[in-house]
């Protein structure tokens, strides 16, 4: 059990360093909590701002995790606005941006991601946008407006969905994808030309292999040429390229680090017990999985957080959680769960024509991963049928007058 005297540090105030703090009260942490964040507002949910915060559906307050009351009343304090710039381990204490320095028995990275951005000169343009904050979509809302044109580079989840919401927002937009195919990295070609059909039918401009060869334009980015000899005329510009874990504080204080901070199975770090990590930073240890491996969503962030906690009040639990996540873009709801590397046959459940379907990854007859669209039933069966690697009939699968949950077995 943890005694009064001792502090626990939370370095980042997001999606993890939010539900950490409450599960280390949850289970019994009696010491003092020090939730630290570089951002200026208590933690808020992120996915929203590339879906209903952006189309203007819901307001800022609403994102809110938990009032400031709701952390006085689990004293936890947050100190927002601060960065931690060091860490000391010899003096247990992280040095903050305004000079000063705490001490620390637990240390607790939950520093997230931040944008990979492009680095030619003439794309560092105010009309150039990347999304991850609050502040990030407050700067791109003064730009989102009616008929303009926007390009949105990279054809990922939140290009996807925030040309969703450029679309119904009445802007002209253009998806430029460089690989062949959209969403390349997490879905099959199927689901890939799914989605392609889902935008273009609704006015996206879909380029799939192709890639921006220069930037033109003085004070903005105006026009772009692309590798296929074209141009674009552009008012505004996202880009969506994937994110880089914010991992560096870790590697200057001398932890393990290669894409994310190494932690095992209970959140702890290869080489300082009393520092963890967890969400977007930590290149954990899944038990389900069986490996080594960094997943960026928000169920992942918590549960990774709730193992933290257990470790730190000395009730050590292994990371065993199957990864979920899920994606708004227009009217499709998409929601999937496991990793489908390794797959080697994908059965359809349901009419893709009909934009409510279940796509499964098998690896011989087991179930790996699934993405359910417009299928919130199918998507609870298929959490079992993955979690519990539930070897199926895909005839069966594939038949709809058979119910999902008879073969669960
Ligand atoms: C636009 C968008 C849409 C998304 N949609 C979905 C979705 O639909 N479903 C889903 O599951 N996931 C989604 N995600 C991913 C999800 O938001 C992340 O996986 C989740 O936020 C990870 O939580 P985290 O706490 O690890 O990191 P974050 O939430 O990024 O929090 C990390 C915090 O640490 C702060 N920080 C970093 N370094 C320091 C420092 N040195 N000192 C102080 N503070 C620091 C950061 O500024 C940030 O506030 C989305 C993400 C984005 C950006």
């Amino acid at each position: 059990m943890s005694s009064q005297n001792e502090t626990t540090v939370v370095v980042g105030a997001g999606h993890a360093g939010a539900e950490l703090v409450a599960a280390l009260r949850q289970q019994g942490y009696a010491g003092r909590i020090i939730l630290i964040g570089d951002e200026p507002e208590l933690p808020y949910r992120r996915p929203p701002l590339s879906k209903a915060y952006l189309s203007g559906e819901v307001d800022r307050d609403s994102l809110q995790i938990r009032s400031a009351t709701a952390y006085d009343k689990l004293q936890v304090e947050c100190w927002t606005g601060t960065e931690v710039c060091a860490i000391d381990r010899q003096q247990r204490s992280v040095m903050l941006g305004d000079g000063r320095t705490q001490g620390y028995d637990h240390l607790v990275l939950a520093t997230g991601g931040r944008p990979r951005r492009l680095t030619d000169p003439a794309a560092q343009k105010a009309n150039v946008h990347y999304i991850r904050t609050l502040a990030d979509i407050d700067r791109l809302k003064a730009d989102f407006v009616d008929g303009r044109r926007l390009l949105v580079i990279g054809g990922g989840y939140i290009g996807l969905e925030a040309a969703a919401v450029g679309i119904k927002s009445g802007l002209a937009v253009t998806v430029l994808e460089a690989a062949p195919r959209l969403l390349a990295r997490v879905a099959a070609p199927e689901i890939s030309a799914f989605y392609e059909r889902a935008h273009s039918s609704r006015g996206v401009d879909v380029r799939t292999a192709v890639s921006v060869e220069s930037f033109g334009g003085d004070e903005r980015v105006e026009s772009v040429r692309l590798s296929d000899g074209s141009e674009l005329q552009v008012d505004l510009v996202i880009v969506g390229i994937g994110i880089l874990p914010n991992d560096d504080l870790a590697r200057e204080a001398g932890l393990e680090v290669d894409n994310g901070i190494f932690v095992d199975s209970y959140a702890k770090t290869s080489i300082d017990p009393r520092i963890l990590a967890v969400g977007d930073c930590a290149r954990h240890v899944n038990g389900f999985l069986g490996k080594f491996v960094r997943i960026e969503s928000v169920p992942s962030a918590q549960e990774q957080a709730r193992t933290a906690a257990a470790t730190i009040c000395g009730k050590p639990v292994a990371h065993v959680a199957v990864p979920w996540f899920w994606s708004d873009q227009f009217d499709l709801k998409l929601q999937m769960v496991g990793l489908s590397e390794g797959y080697d046959k994908l059965v359809l459940r349901g009419d893709l024509a009909s934009e409510s379907f279940s796509a499964f990854y098998l690896r011989g007859n087991v179930v790996l991963s699934a993405d359910a669209v417009n299928r919130p039933q199918d998507f609870m069966v298929a959490k079992r049928l993955v979690a519990e690697r539930v070897s199926v009939n895909p005839q069966a699968l594939a038949d709809e007058s058979i119910a999902l949950k008879s073969l669960l077995g």
